[in-house]
């Protein structure tokens, strides 16, 4: 066996790929050659400077001549050229003193845009403004100009990029590992209320937050057949012999803490061919063949998947998958670690989180580095592999756990199915240990599903291989032990632990709520930005009245700075005296936006029919906010039905301006941060059992929303940290939905029972809404009463219920403005910072507190 690790294979001869090698001679005379980096003067006119030298050498363009894009990019090259000192000594301090680190993969970072978060961090933000105004820029302007890398779907992406910034922010070192998609999350519009893609070009105008790095490139294989051959001693060995090959070319980004000193890093990869062309078929004048090998590498990170919960199979998506993790471990392995370690210290120096299954195949490219390349035996390079891993599962919908039909991983990946066969097998001796003669165990255990097709569910092979398992809140932990993986948690009842997400405070409360946070600071200091519990300091002066006067005002100032963002934005009009209440995530029917419009609609229809007076409704503004995944025709029927909702209430005279929809198109990140600090009610009325945690409600939370919501995901801790008097609950429990489930649920009953309920159908199936076209609504409404999956009838009669609470409590401004205080002062339990703490205790470093 050897442990020491021989350099990785380079297949290309030419001298470039030399330069993937490193030698600690180049890396010493470098630093001897140029001393410390120094970072610009922190003054105004340093960074003016540094602005118009990075304007003129940077962009090639006088000030007098530069474009807004000029500017921007400009400015963010001053911004990093701050931060780049201590990015250099973060790395060199890493490497002197080396300790566990954090691999963190993820598929995903829904990162938002970088401008505001670095300033923040870096603490320029004053700086630039001044140095800004005094070279006659506009900043809002050019923060304006920035394109958000939308490179996460929703919550799952968005988590990654908290946890990151929160990792920094404590000082632990990780590296964030993922794809540096060409094309993010599409750009969504509405045409004649129907969703319209449109690729999300974020590169387009320059990215000036990245650092290529292609002296730093990978190979990956795909394809192939694996040899075995029988050495002297009568041992056999493997090897894969990949049939093509691409290059992961590595994208660094900075990854600052909050004013620490500390900057880490996110490497993001992206897929290169080797050869960009074959010369001779170009010659001869086929020029489209000459360019397939490159048009093959460069599609697996050419865009993201847009589905947030349903995965289609697709191969890309598992040469994504494989892409990114190969090129990862390839990266730590051969170019993080220092060479003189020995393999078998591995799990002392990483832990590779794996952020839900899509990085699961991590697992059998480890095995086969050590085992076929680094010459462990299968045992040995087992024990190690099972400590460098562990698994964060992110659902409970069945069919969002991942699984790969075996004859696609045979042919993409054939070693990686090898292994996991005996890794399977190996399992199943185990499992047939602890359980004799159980064999319906053995194959409800199975990694390898028989049915309905011969595939590999990526959930249990991270379960078998992870230290590790958690659930990201405690009501979606619990259903995991008991409902999702039962059997395992039977097997090893230790390997399962709870963390509840996280948002970091610095970009959704800091950077998000200026005047909020500025209350806060003048109230209780600044402290609570890397301890947000600090918060509960606020607590007493809930019943401050000048306190609730002032925190009015925020909320009030920040409504209409989203007025005019929706003005210019959307063309939209939002009444500055209604309730706001925001429905803001991915469309999808477990998330029940089709409750929150059936309400919609019953306001109105009450009016319409008489039944309400106009004067008795609160005057309220809906809001939505949410993408379909593009395959998903019941969530795009949804959100036409919305569209067509809004156009006749807000237009109908009837409603006297008393009920608007609004529905912006395009929900990101950049939008979040001026919505949700608006926002008066938080809509999270997900089925109870269905929604793993959320965090869009923590958002709204800690910026003074109330929250409307079921008993589900992180609501119940919510619920539980504010006080009921302080939370709008409705709907059945998990164990009710259950039973009802077993009962046999039949919603036209709900329908035939409820006049009101009745009514509101009726009127969206009479075509009201559709310019008398009942087709066009019917396949919604045909599914919520034959069907109704996630019991949205079911739930409509007590969610009204809770709306009448939600009114009569907006009608004492006093009484809820003290709430909302509550809940900001109660909800530093859900910092990101507080997440990685959980997860250094539980899961990466567990006995070193
Ligand atoms: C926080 C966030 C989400 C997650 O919202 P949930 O309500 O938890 O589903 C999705 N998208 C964006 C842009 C976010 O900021």
């Amino acid at each position: 066996m050897t442990s020491t690790h021989p350099h990785p294979v380079i297949t290309d001869e030419s001298p470039s790929a030399d330069a993937n090698r490193r030698g600690p001679s180049f890396e010493a005379s470098h630093e001897l050659a140029t001393g410390p980096v120094t970072s610009p003067p922190r003054t105004v006119d340093g960074f003016v400077r540094e602005f118009l030298d990075q304007l003129n050498f940077g962009q090639g363009v006088k000030l007098s001549q530069s474009t807004i894009n000029d500017q921007y990019l400009a400015l963010a090259r001053t911004v990093r050229s701050y931060l780049m000192a201590s990015w250099l000594e973060t790395g060199h301090r890493r490497r002197k003193n080396p300790t566990r680190i954090v691999g963190y993969l993820s598929a995903e970072y829904l990162l938002g845009r970088q401008l505001g978060n670095n300033l923040l961090a870096s603490d320029l933000q004053g700086i630039a403004e001044q140095a800004m105004e005094q070279c006659g820029i506009d900043m809002a302007a050019l923060r304006g100009q920035e394109v958000e890398p939308g490179l996460g779907n929703g919550g799952l992406g968005r988590l990654a990029a908290c946890f990151v910034d929160s990792l920094a922010t404590m000082d632990q070192p990780c590296i964030g590992y993922g794809i540096r998609y060409e094309y993010g999350i599409f750009r969504q519009t509405f045409v004649e209320g129907r969703q319209v893609e449109e690729p999300d070009s974020w590169l387009r105008l320059g990215s000036p937050w990245e650092f290529p790095h292609p002296e730093r490139a990978v190979q990956v294989g795909f394809g192939g057949h694996t040899e075995t051959s029988v050495d002297e001693d009568g041992t056999e060995h493997t090897r894969w012999v990949p049939a093509w090959q691409v290059r992961g070319v590595p994208y660094h980004y900075m990854v600052p803490g909050f004013r620490n000193g500390v900057v880490n890093t996110l490497r993001l990869w992206s897929a290169e061919a080797n050869q960009a062309f074959d010369l001779q078929t170009f010659n001869a004048g086929d020029y489209a063949q000459a360019s397939r090998a490159e048009i093959f590498a460069e599609n697996i990170s050419k865009v993201l998947y847009p589905d947030d919960s349903t995965p289609q199979g697709k191969e890309l998506r598992l040469q994504q998958q494989y892409f990114f993790v190969a090129c990862s471990l390839r990266d730590f392995i051969e170019n993080t670690l220092p060479r003189d370690v020995d393999l078998r210290e591995l799990p002392q120096r990483i832990i590779f989180q794996l952020n839900d299954t899509h990085p699961v195949i991590a697992v059998p490219e480890l095995m086969r580095i050590l085992v076929d390349e680094k010459g462990f035996d299968w045992d040995e390079a087992w024990d190690i592999t099972q400590q460098c891993f562990a698994y964060t599962c992110h659902t409970l919908l069945p069919e969002a756990l991942e699984v790969w039909p075996v004859d696609l991983l045979g042919r993409l990946l054939p070693r990686h199915l090898e292994i996991i066969y005996r890794i399977n097998e190996e399992f199943l001796l185990e499992v047939r240990d602890a359980f004799p003669g159980d064999e319906g165990r053995v194959r409800r255990m199975s990694i390898i599903a028989e049915q309905p097709q011969r595939a590999v569910r990526m959930a249990y092979l991270a379960t078998v291989a992870g230290a590790k398992v958690n659930g990201v809140a405690e009501l979606h932990s619990q259903l995991l032990r008991d409902d999702v993986l039962p059997d395992f948690h039977a097997m090893w009842p230790e390997k399962f632990t709870n963390v509840t997400n996280g948002i970091t405070p610095r970009r959704f409360l800091y950077l998000a709520n200026r005047r909020l946070s500025d209350l806060i600071n003048e109230t209780i200091g600044t402290g609570w930005v890397t301890d947000l519990e600090q918060l509960r300091q606020l607590e007493p002066y809930a019943d401050d009245a000048d306190f609730r006067q002032r925190f009015r005002d925020v909320k009030h100032a920040n409504k209409e700075r989203l007025s005019k963002l929706l003005r210019v934005r959307d063309g939209i009009e939002l009444s500055q005296d209604h309730l706001l209440d925001v429905m803001v995530k991915r469309l999808h029917e477990y998330k029940r936006q089709t409750l929150k419009l059936l309400h919609v609609v019953s306001v109105y229809e009450g009016v319409l029919s008489g039944r309400t007076p106009i004067d008795q409704v609160t005057p309220r503004t809906v809001l939505f906010g949410a993408k379909a995944a593009p395959g998903y025709h019941m969530a795009k029927e949804i959100i036409f039905l919305i569209n067509s909702v809004a156009e006749t209430v807000n237009t109908d005279p009837v409603m006297d301006g008393r009920l608007q929809v609004l529905f912006p198109a395009n929900y990101n990140v950049t939008l979040a941060e001026k919505v949700i600090p608006a926002a008066d009610l938080s809509e999270q009325i997900s089925l109870a059992g269905k929604e793993a945690s959320g965090t869009g409600n923590m958002k709204f939370a800690l910026n003074g929303a109330l929250t409307i919501g079921t008993l589900d995901g992180a609501n119940v801790e919510i619920l539980d940290l504010v006080g009921e008097d302080n939370f709008f609950l409705f709907g059945m429990t998990e164990p009710e939905v259950e039973e009802l489930r077993q009962r046999g649920y039949v919603p036209s009953s709900f329908y035939e029972a409820d006049p009101v309920l009745k009514a509101t159908i009726d009127l969206i199936g009479s075509g009201h809404f559709t310019g008398g076209d009942r087709g066009a609504v019917s396949a919604v409404l045909d599914n919520l009463l034959n069907h109704d999956p996630f019991m949205a009838l079911a739930g409509f009669g007590s969610y009204l219920e809770a709306q009448d609470r939600v009114e009569r409590a907006y009608a004492d401004p006093e009484a809820w403005s003290r709430s909302t205080i509550l809940n900001v002062a109660r909800c530093g339990f859900f910092s990101s910072d507080r997440s990685m703490r959980d997860y250094l205790d539980r899961i990466w470093l567990p006995g070193d507190a």
